[in-house]
């Protein structure tokens, strides 16, 4: 463990000492084989089951998570990844045979998946321990030394990492280093074979440009304002449900994909909020401030950010559902808002919190124009039964990915990948694309002695032209 728990201020110095003893270990050739890579697979499963509940109290210390929230979105997610991972790393492993050109006759042609080498993970406090240790199975099924870079803002699972992780995996290839910004600039300083950063796109383009100083590659997983689409056809028992618990059920909607806000036709709005209001009801209570399941929010910065996108003129008048908040315990209710205007703050910036602004049409075809005036966002969710209408959205809308009929579950298919798209993000990760993300994929083409064409060579005399 390096970094916040030293005395003295992770600095350049350490930075690069911990960066050039990793790199004696990668160049060691360590981490390389398909040993290695397993063990420290099994190290991960084995801290998941001996940590659990360690894990889970330093999630409700950092977010008042709720342990049914945590082992599912976090502790069983995580365990998934290892396991996937140990079941296909061989085959992953394995260089990729591809056909054979006509112009380098004879010859055989593949590519081999080599480890980039060291590499940095810098990780966000919503989902601490998955968004922290994802990219780390990652980097080590990929083969390469590893520094994990916790979220300060979650410092109670930063500080378990970097107690337990050294007790489960080789320290001489992956390490923690806790830390905010001074350890995270000293650490970005250094050259680094690939930097994969998780949270806002204002440190990301921080991460980008460090990177840039060393040509180093970047995945960065970043948010974005995910728009929900909501027919007039559907199944609103079902819908409101999803959606639901999408947003408030994911983290008290500070999540990277929760819906950001909802869309629908303006005579079908009074029924979707009917549900949802009698669907918060039925999940959170009359008081939803005191209920054990919803988190709370981080911390107070972020709760005061929240609370003045609520605070904005012609934007607190427009709240049909919620709006209780309590500072004291950092709570923010399920709050829906209804046509907020379109300048408004909380319509312009990704809203990472409980509030659900709707958003009415006259068509719902309007939604596309809507939708395409924002960034690209993470995500992109449609609720219909119309398939013409899912198939318009599917090809209309840019986003990280999309999901019908559903909220959020697209992540638990780690045969898709995860990642954004403009300003949503960078590259993309999750099952054998985690393992693309930290791999160099190498071409390698290979000949004997045969098969020497003569108009390869000067001089380049007529003669030689009928050959071509
Ligand atoms: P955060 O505050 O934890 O910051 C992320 C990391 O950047 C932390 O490790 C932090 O120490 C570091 N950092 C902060 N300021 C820095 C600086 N000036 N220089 C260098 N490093 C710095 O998390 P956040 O940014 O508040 O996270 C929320 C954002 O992340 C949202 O936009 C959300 O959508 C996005 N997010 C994306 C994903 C994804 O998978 N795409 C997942 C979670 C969150």
């Amino acid at each position: 463990m390096e970094g916040k728990s030293s005395t003295e201020v992770f600095s350049r110095e350490k930075a690069e000492a911990t960066v050039k003893a990793l790199r004696q270990s990668f160049r060691a050739g360590k981490t390389k084989t398909y040993e290695w890579r397993a063990s420290q697979l099994e190290g991960i499963v084995r801290l998941i089951k001996e940590k659990e509940s360690d894990i889970t109290k330093a999630l409700r210390s950092d977010l008042a998570k709720p342990e049914m929230e945590s082992y599912l979105h976090e502790i069983s997610f995580a365990k998934s990844a290892c396991l996937f991972a140990l079941k296909n790393l061989k085959k992953w492993m394995k260089p990729e045979k591809v056909p054979a050109a006509i112009t380098t006759f004879p010859s055989s042609a593949q590519i081999v998946s080599e480890p980039l080498g060291v590499v940095l993970v810098i990780s966000a406090w919503n989902y601490p321990f998955l968004l922290s240790i994802d990219p780390v199975i990652g980097a080590i099924v990929a083969g390469n030394a590893v520094v994990l870079k916790p979220s300060d803002i979650a410092p109670a699972t930063s500080e378990l990492f970097a107690k337990i992780l050294p007790e489960y995996v080789d320290s001489s290839c992956i390490k923690v280093v806790e830390g905010g910004v001074p350890e995270t600039t000293a650490l970005l300083e250094q050259k680094w074979d690939k930097i994969f950063y998780t949270g806002n796109g204002k440190v990301g383009r921080i991460v980008m440009a460090a990177a840039a100083k060393h040509l180093t590659p970047v995945s960065l997983e970043l948010g974005g304002k995910s728009p929900v689409l909501v027919d007039s056809d559907v199944n609103l028992k079902v819908a409101v449900k999803r959606i639901a618990v999408g947003k408030w059920g994911c983290n008290n909607g500070q999540a990277c994909i929760a819906p950001d806000y909802i869309i629908t036709p303006k005579s079908f709005a009074p029924q979707l909020i009917e549900a949802l209001k009698v669907t918060l009801e039925r999940f959170y209570g009359k008081n939803p401030l005191e209920s054990a399941d919803l988190s709370r929010i981080v911390n107070l910065n972020h709760f005061k950010r929240l609370t003045d996108l609520l605070d904005e003129e012609n934007v607190s008048d427009k709240i049909v559902c919620g709006g209780q908040t309590d500072e004291k315990q950092l709570k923010i209710a399920p709050t829906l808002l209804l046509d907020v205007p379109h300048d408004s703050v909380i319509m312009k910036d990704e809203i990472f919190g409980p509030l659900l602004p709707i958003v009415t049409v006259d068509k719902l075809e309007d939604s596309f124009e809507i939708i395409n005036s924002m960034s690209k966002p993470l995500a992109a969710y449609v609720f219909t039964k119309n398939k013409k209408l899912e198939q318009e959205f599917i090809s209309n809308v840019s986003a990280g990915g999309i999901l019908v009929n559903d909220v959020a579950l697209h992540l638990a298919n780690l045969y898709l990948p995860f990642g954004g798209v403009g300003e949503s993000g960078i590259g993309a990760y999750h099952g054998k694309f985690s393992f693309d993300a930290f791999s160099h994929k190498k071409a390698v083409l290979s000949r004997g002695f045969a098969g020497e064409a003569g108009a390869r060579y000067p001089p380049y005399t007529p003669e030689k032209q009928w050959i071509l």
